[in-house]
């Protein structure tokens, strides 16, 4: 796989254009169809800082897309209608996807960025008993 170029390899102030034929029409079209420039917070890595990622655990989500629409960096991947993942070469690690996940226990959930993932699978929490009113 291509060696992407980290953020700290760009001139400090400088501005990345992302698509190579202008925006017009652009964001109409899936990720995989748009002409990206080289140089772009797509086509280089803008993640690699991260101290914690975001793990998917597939068994537990419920596809409600919450993350998806709340992620601020469209990091979160969908195949066939479902939640396929998190892009890490884009995750920053905010963890508002885990904020805004509603199962429990929560079917995202942070970990160290060195962490893992399949080991972080086996760690997952049990459910949580219902908080009564006191
Ligand atoms: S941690 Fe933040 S940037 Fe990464 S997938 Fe979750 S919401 Fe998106
Ligand atoms: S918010 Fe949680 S349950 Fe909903 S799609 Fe994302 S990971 Fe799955």
């Amino acid at each position: 796989m291509e060696k992407l170029k980290d953020w700290d390899q760009f001139e400090i102030g400088s501005v990345l254009f992302p698509f190579k034929k202008g925006v017009d029409g652009a964001m109409e079209l899936y990720k995989c169809e748009r002409t990206y420039s080289g140089d772009s917070s797509f086509t280089d890595s803008v993640a690699h800082w991260r101290v914690e990622k975001p793990v998917h655990n597939s068994e537990i989500c419920i596809n409600c897309f919450n993350c998806w629409v709340f992620c601020p960096d469209a990091a979160i991947l969908t195949s066939n209608d479902k939640l396929a993942g998190v892009d890490y070469v884009h995750c920053k690690g905010c963890g508002v996807c885990v904020d805004v996940c509603p199962t429990n226990p929560k079917s995202l959930l942070m970990f160290n960025d060195h962490k893992d993932n399949d080991e972080a699978l086996r760690e997952w929490p049990q459910k949580q008993p219902k908080k009564t009113e006191a």
